[in-house]
């Protein structure tokens, strides 16, 4: 069994390091943000710049995962507590899985979460606020008729342009530092003027905030010592870096389990014939190896701007195929992976649910036609049935936090909530509470 931790997504993303990291000594620091009233605009970063802060107090918190939790927590805090300096590290050149591939010629698939929930109260606020900025558009017209609590139970809402565009969104004005992969956090003793690497190693600090985090990667340490740490990553992978330093919030997640899912992207230059749009488990035709099939270029149709240059480039139909959680996991961690037979069976089992009598399997299932593309994402980890209770996680004394969909995000009336939803409740229950960490302690 492969480590968690290099495993979500099953993407190369994960294994490539960012070009600083090479070099034998690392001269560099970690820009972060101190802003006063509003979110600075800064570009994210890959490289880093030593930036002397003349020995400024402003509260340093480290965010490790720069997906929709990760975010909204960092956006969160800035918000209550301006002068916090908020550095966010991302394994991957993506923003976790609100995810979307881009194929020139083709056009884009949304391969990770296709659309969303907005159940509570704050949710729907902040959705109301990105459909007015034309940022997130309602899936079907009946989500839109009707704010009632039936219309707004079911209601599923898409990202426009594309899924990306939401976390692209949240990340504007932060330093997100990526690729970099976080592999251990040690609670150190804080000594003034000196960087993490002079660090004096001290597991049992005494709670009171006496101590800081130093974060380690596959290649060093950061060389910042942190005052308080945010782990917004996947529940599993969460476990492996909470274990060594918190008892507490591993027990609350360890539970947690997250589903495999296959994604299966498949372009046809010509119409396929199926009767729908989408078709999900839960209609005829349940074979045990689809969970979902969509037509992505449908998603935000007859709107401009759909990434890949839909009008006048390719006209065609452009779907996205989730495997069951079972049949997922029985070849997501296969080596090598057979995409031959997992493409195979999706496309015989899509085209058996419209009966396109189509013959011979393989690659030319679907209408008859040959696909002009084909490509599978192995998502190990992609959503949870049975979150930790809380809506995140917390230990005060030596400022340690933990948040994201496999978190119930709930409080406020968000029970039931898909993963995206959780993930911002969560992210945004927890940045609250951090401010107020040290906001309470400058009074
Ligand atoms: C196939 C699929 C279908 C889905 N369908 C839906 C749906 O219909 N509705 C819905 O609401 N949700 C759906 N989801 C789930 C939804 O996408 C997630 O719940 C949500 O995006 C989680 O956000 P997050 O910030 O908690 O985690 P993520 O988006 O996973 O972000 C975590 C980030 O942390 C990074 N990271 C992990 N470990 C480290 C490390 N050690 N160091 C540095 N960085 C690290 C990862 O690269 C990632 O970018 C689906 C997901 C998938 C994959």
């Amino acid at each position: 069994m492969r480590s968690g931790l290099l495993l979500h997504p099953l993407s190369a993303t994960a294994a490539t390091t960012a070009p600083f990291l090479r070099s034998p000594r690392i001269t560099a620091t970690f820009a972060t943000l101190t802003r006063a009233n509003s979110l600075p605009r800064m570009a994210s970063s890959a490289s880093f710049s030593i930036e002397n802060d003349g020995g400024n107090t402003a509260p340093k918190v480290a965010i490790i995962g720069a997906g929709i939790a990760g975010l909204t927590c960092a956006r969160t805090l800035l918000t209550s507590c301006p002068t916090a300096r908020v550095s966010l590290f991302e394994k991957s050149t993506s923003h976790g899985r609100c995810a979307t591939r881009t194929v020139p010629g083709i056009g884009s698939f949304d391969h990770g979460a296709p659309h969303f929930s907005a159940l509570s109260p704050a949710f729907r606020e902040q959705v109301q606020t990105w459909r007015e900025a034309g940022l997130v558009v309602p899936l079907s017209p009946f989500t839109s008729s009707s704010d009632s609590t039936s219309a707004a139970a079911t209601a599923r809402y898409v990202v426009h342009p594309s899924m990306r565009t939401l976390p692209t969104h949240l990340a504007e004005g932060l330093a997100v530092h990526r690729p970099l992969l976080i592999t251990k956090l040690e609670y150190v003793r804080k000594a003034q003027g000196q960087d993490a690497s002079q660090e004096q190693s001290a597991p049992s600090s005494p709670p009171g905030h006496q101590g800081g985090w130093a974060l380690h990667h596959d290649q060093g340490t950061v060389p910042e010592v942190f005052d308080a740490v945010v782990v917004a990553v996947p529940a599993e992978q969460s476990c492996a870096l909470l274990s060594p330093v918190s008892p507490a919030l591993t027990s609350l997640l360890a539970p947690v389990r997250s589903r495999p899912c296959l994604s299966v992207l498949v372009a046809w230059d010509g119409p396929t014939g199926a009767p729908w749009s989408e078709w999900t488990a839960d209609m005829d035709g349940e074979d045990g190896i689809l969970a979902s099939a969509r037509r992505d270029d449908l998603k935000t149709a007859g709107r401009p701007g759909r990434e890949g240059g839909r009008e006048g480039e390719r006209v065609g139909e452009l779907w996205v195929f989730h495997t069951t959680p079972e049949y997922s996991a029985r070849y997501i961690q296969t080596e090598p992976f057979p995409r031959e037979k997992v493409v195979s069976d999706v496309l015989r089992s899509f085209s058996g649910k419209f009966g396109s009598g189509e013959e011979g399997g393989g690659t030319r299932q679907g209408g008859g036609r040959k696909p002009a593309y084909v490509a599978v994402q192995r998502w190990l980890y992609s959503q949870t049935d049975n979150p930790a209770r809380p809506s995140y996680g917390w230990e005060e004394g030596v400022r340690l936090g933990a948040c994201g969909d496999g978190w119930e995000g709930g409080r406020d009336g968000g029970e039931g909530a898909e993963g995206v939803e959780r993930a911002w409740l969560s992210g945004k229950g927890l940045g609250e509470r951090i401010a107020a960490s040290f906001t309470r302690k400058k009074r």
